[in-house]
């Protein structure tokens, strides 16, 4: 019997998006084997990786409609033109009475590059609502948002990530990819085997950090006061790259100005970084000319998120990093398609190709390839959390529509947000599980995962992969693009809304060409034959960029700009009432909300759990493994104790990936990107009375 064929995709997590191939086995089974050909992973895969076959055939999967009884309050199952015309039905009755922003559309970052982009047509052509965002806003939109203003364009790393291996030194800001991304740490051990130095910054000694030659554990949000000291030492060291700060950038003087009130003995204050700490990190910046600075959720998910990446920008900028070879600022994306879902229009103040809403000559372009009137699309609308605060209110939306997110555990202030989502006349969710958001639905649609469908992705690096389909759907699901086309056909809407994932990609480079995110000249067949292709690439005989800034930035002049980043803190510092700072993150084992790892029985369900140092444990009595609760001013969370040294005594970490942990969490908003304040905010630690028997 000859072995049967193998299909080379893609992992189903995370922003790596690591090649795999899926063999059939037997008449139910898939397996899956390295794609070593593959180069991001070159064969390597992490946990999640191995099991992600585990949800595949798996008895949680939802095979059918469901909708809510009226009566009972029950979800019963229904076919699907039942629950296609029961949404279309609700939505008009809605739009009628409230007007369209009255109806919302919720995505996520790893959606398909092809769903993005066919979600946010589908909100602004066919329901006409300018009220679309996605969990994006979680992840990446504060590097994005630097990014922006520094260098005029959002690539997360402008380079490919093999680079990392042939630098000099790397400083990790607030990223333990040794767990969130295995394979990647790879370039790690081999920077460090050439005799390259790894720096981390990190309020716990992670996985990543037992890597470190220097690991910086400053206290949670205050990231930005450590960017400002190192440069302030650049400058009275005279390691600034002043011939590349005058040819290659604008603004340093402002700058220049802001650090030189970040003295050593200051950032100390601030940070808890010792001045020989801060001393040997500038010593490291200032020895070697392949310098990367790399940022990542650690320091982007703070109200102070935009200004925190901005400093470390100014920190590469000065150093004159950005287009050396070997060298500059990137961000590590997390979520599988975080890059590519931030780039085809379902952020609220997006369209296609990276282009804004708010611009006329976008707004004409992308109507061109829609075929409706530049005046028809709906303006900017709610940014993520806005949005879901405004559900159900008198001026909010009164039904949402929920596509590759799991809000009820993901969003911050959880508590708040659910009570925000029982309050819509209309919650509909896509999923392939009952998610604990799909539980509160309305309308729960089953759809297509991973290797059941076809569809590209768009990696850390900025690299377009096309996630292959292997293997057939269960009976009874069906795809987001067949869905969205079946309710914008019911809702009478003239314009195409293809279910071809190559057909809805073709066109997404069309609304995409001459954007800043340009795919027009990348095709499946392209990407199939050349293990992906980096955007921009506006021509099928464009080579694609795989690395950006050699010779100019993305701004009008071509410069980079130094923005001045302003210090304020954590946005809710600890006080006598709640003494500590909160953190949350990941483990290795489980993959955001925990969806779908969660349920994939070979990885460990060993969470939740409150990490705590020895110090803090025995001032409170807590023991390793016994309950403690967590509280902060939004809720309270009871889960073993892990009594660890490696984190601040001042410290304690919580990973999200199980319900309650953002029940704690703060909802204080970065002002430039709206993203939340997840990694810190103010909290007691407490042994509980023990529950009666
Ligand atoms: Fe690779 Fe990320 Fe998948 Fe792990 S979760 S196998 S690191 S893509």
């Amino acid at each position: 019997m000859t072995a049967p064929a193998a299909t080379p995709t893609h992992c189903p997590y995370c922003s790596l998006q690591c090649g795999m191939q899926i063999s059939r086995t037997g008449r139910a089974g898939i397996e899956i084997g390295a794609w070593p050909e593959f180069p991001v992973n070159e064969g390597a895969l992490c946990r999640k990786g191995w099991t992600a076959a585990g949800l595949w055939g798996s008895r949680e999967r939802l095979t059918t409609p469901l909708v809510r009884d009226r009566v009972s309050g029950e979800l019963r199952a229904v076919g699907w033109d039942d629950a296609l015309d029961l949404v279309a039905e609700r939505i008009v009755e809605l739009q009628d009475a409230h007007g369209k922003d009255a109806v919302a559309v919720f995505g996520g970052g790893g959606l398909t590059n092809e769903k993005a982009y066919q979600l946010g047509k589908f909100a602004r052509v066919a329901l006409g609502t300018s009220q679309i965002d996605y969990n994006g806003r979680w992840c990446m939109s504060s590097a994005a948002s630097a990014a922006n203003q520094a260098f005029g364009i959002d690539r997360g790393l402008p380079f490919p990530l093999a680079d990392v291996e042939h630098a000099d030194v790397v400083v990790l800001v607030g990223s333990n990819l040794a767990e969130t991304m295995p394979p990647a740490a790879r370039h790690l051990d081999r920077l460090r085997e050439r005799g390259g130095r790894l720096v981390v910054v990190d309020p716990r000694r992670t996985p990543t950090a037992e890597r470190a030659d220097l690991l910086l554990q400053p206290v949670p949000g205050t990231d930005l006061a450590l960017a400002l000291g190192v440069l302030h030492l650049l400058d009275a060291r005279g390691a600034v790259d002043e011939a590349y700060v005058a040819e290659r950038t604008t603004g340093f003087d402002d700058v220049r100005r802001a650090a030189a009130a970040w003295w050593p003995e200051r950032v100390e204050r601030t940070t808890g970084v010792a001045t020989d700490e801060l001393h040997a990190l500038v010593a490291l910046l200032t020895g070697a000319p392949r310098v990367m600075v790399l940022t990542a959720r650690g320091a982007e998910q703070h109200a102070q998120g935009t200004a925190t990446v901005l400093g470390w920008i100014d920190v590469a900028l000065a150093l004159g990093l950005p287009g050396r070879p070997y060298a500059g600022y990137g961000c590590l994306t997390g979520q599988g398609n975080g890059q590519g879902g931030r780039e085809h229009g379902q952020k609220a103040d997006q369209l296609p190709g990276y282009r804004m809403i708010d611009d006329p000559a976008a707004r004409a372009h992308v109507a061109a390839v829609w075929g409706v009137a530049p005046d028809s699309l709906p303006g900017k609308g709610r940014s993520a959390y806005e949005l879901l605060d405004s559900l159900g209110r008198d001026d909010g939306p009164k039904a949402l529509l929920v596509h590759g997110s799991n809000i009820v555990v993901s969003a911050p202030n959880a508590t708040r947000v659910t009570r925000r989502l029982e309050a819509l006349d209309l919650l509909v969710v896509c999923d392939l599980v009952m998610s604990e958001t799909a539980a509160l639905a309305d309308v729960v649609l089953p759809v297509t995962q991973w290797a059941e469908e076809t569809g590209t992705l768009t990696n850390l690096e900025g690299r377009v992969i096309l996630r292959r389909r292997a293997v057939s759907p269960p009976e009874g699901v069906r795809g987001d693009l067949d869905v969205i086309a079946g309710l914008a056909a019911r809702l009478g809407c003239a314009a195409p809304f293809p279910t071809d994932p190559e057909e809805v990609f073709a066109e997404l480079g069309r609304a995409s060409a001459g954007g800043r995110a340009d795919y027009a000249g990348i095709s499946y067949d392209r990407i199939a034959r050349e293990n992906g292709v980096f955007w921009p690439c506006p021509a099928p005989d464009h080579p694609g960029t795989p690395r950006l800034f050699a010779d100019s930035f993305a701004t009008p002049d071509g410069r980079a700009r130094f923005v001045v980043p302003e210090y304020a803190g954590p946005a809710e510092p600890p006080d006598p009432a709640y003494p500590l700072h909160l953190t949350t993150g990941r483990v290795l084992a489980q993959y955001q909300s925990g969806a779908q790892t969660r349920r994939i029985r070979a990885l460990t369900d060993d969470g939740p759990f409150v990490e705590l140092h020895p110090m803090l444990a025995d001032r409170i009595g807590a023991v390793d493994g016994e309950p403690i609760l967590v509280r902060t001013r939004r809720g309270e969370l009871r889960a073993p104790a892990r009594v660890v040294a490696s984190i601040r005594p001042d410290t304690v970490f919580v990973p999200f990936h199980w319900v309650g942990a953002n029940r704690l969490t703060n909802d204080a908003l970065d002002p430039a990107s709206r993203m939340p304040e997840f990694k810190v905010c103010a909290a007691e630690v407490l042994v509980p009375v023990p529950e009666p028997a």
